[in-house]
């Protein structure tokens, strides 16, 4: 069984120059795959348009109308952080369709695992309104889908995004099926995220955030997962595990302020994929989020996906943060608390 990823040139023409989120950073990324020989080793699925009876399944209907009105239109500012044009209609409901196709063939054992190499994101992206650089959820999306439609009853959403994956947070919060994770840079954008956001209702417990000082490095996101994040997917015994992948948290992204280097957002993939290994038979798809620097962007994705294929190897060029880090320890005992972990 392969390793499955997401690719379309559609991506690249949801675009604006200069913009911090523009196509040169899946140009990289592919660059890198290609340079590396890793795209030859994955097997990369045929792509589509979301239906709209998919996307509703988290966001309004007047709201993909209105996204797909002004996209035909020409496009403009969404809001005052993300862009639209011509093509961005057709862009984000391809990254909706096709990463939907992925994850229901990873569920299905037709491919080992995934990476869908989408944009635009979705992380931020709420019901009724764009954020952040994001049209639609995609993974909230993704996840929603696959409980409705493959018999799988539980997903596991784990987020390293630098920022707050407050648009997941909203579309996942009152469905107790659905487990969210997300470590972030705290306070900062979209403001949202801190660790008395636990969910609602039946789904009470099932959003954790993990709130972090800038500073954070390698050994606090060890220790982040080591006595948080993976204690809590064992408890949680997801049937698939997604997982927002931004690299927006690497110590020199122009946008943020957490000290990861490559070596530690290695770690952290090849974390999760053996625990994928170990609670739902290696059943994991990774959804590219933010990463703005694109030489750190293009490494680890083709990192990450060395650690989909089962290949030890990984590059790190850039090298650690001289910044001392960050203590964890406060964060983490009032989440083991708040969560009887
Ligand atoms: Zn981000």
């Amino acid at each position: 069984m392969r390793t499955g990823i997401v690719n379309d040139p559609i991506f690249l023409k949801h675009d604006q120059p200069g913009h911090p989120e523009n196509s040169n950073r899946l140009v990289s990324v592919i660059k890198g795959l290609e340079e590396n020989k890793v795209l030859q080793k994955v097997k990369q699925l045929e792509s589509r348009v979301a239906e709209t009876n998919e996307i509703v399944i988290c966001h309004t209907h007047e709201y993909v109308q209105y996204v797909k009105e002004f996209s035909e239109k020409g496009g403009g500012y969404l809001d005052p952080d993300t862009y639209s044009n011509k093509y961005s209609f057709t862009a984000a409901t391809t990254a909706v369709g096709s990463s939907i196709d992925l994850t229901k063939a990873v569920i299905k054992g037709e491919l080992k695992n995934g990476f869908a190499l989408l944009r635009p994101p979705g992380h931020h992206a709420i019901s009724t309104k764009s954020m952040g650089f994001c049209l639609f959820g995609n993974i909230a999306i993704a996840a929603k889908v696959a409980i409705a439609e493959t018999g799988i009853s539980k997903v596991a959403i784990v987020d390293f995004d630098v920022h707050h994956g407050n648009g997941t947070q909203a579309l996942v919060g009152d469905d107790p099926n659905i487990l969210f994770i997300s470590s972030h840079q705290y306070p900062f954008y979209p403001g949202t995220g801190s660790i008395h956001e636990i969910g609602q209702g039946e789904a009470e417990g099932t959003i954790i955030n993990i709130p972090l000082q800038q500073g954070v490095g390698d050994e606090g996101f060890k220790t982040i997962y080591e006595n948080l994040i993976i204690p809590s997917l064992r408890r949680f015994k997801p049937d698939l595990i997604l997982v927002s992948a931004g690299y927006d948290a690497h110590w020199d992204d122009p946008l943020a302020n957490l000290s990861l280097s490559l070596k530690g957002f290695d770690w952290i993939s090849r974390k999760l994929i053996s625990a994928a290994d170990e609670i739902c038979s290696g059943k994991i798809v990774f959804f590219l989020e933010g990463g703005y620097n694109l030489e750190v962007l293009s490494y680890g994705v083709a990192n990450t996906i060395r650690g989909l294929l089962g290949i030890g190897f990984f590059e790190d060029p850039i090298g650690m943060s001289n910044r001392p880090e960050t203590d964890v320890n406060r964060v983490i005992e009032g989440l083991i608390k708040i969560h009887n972990l």
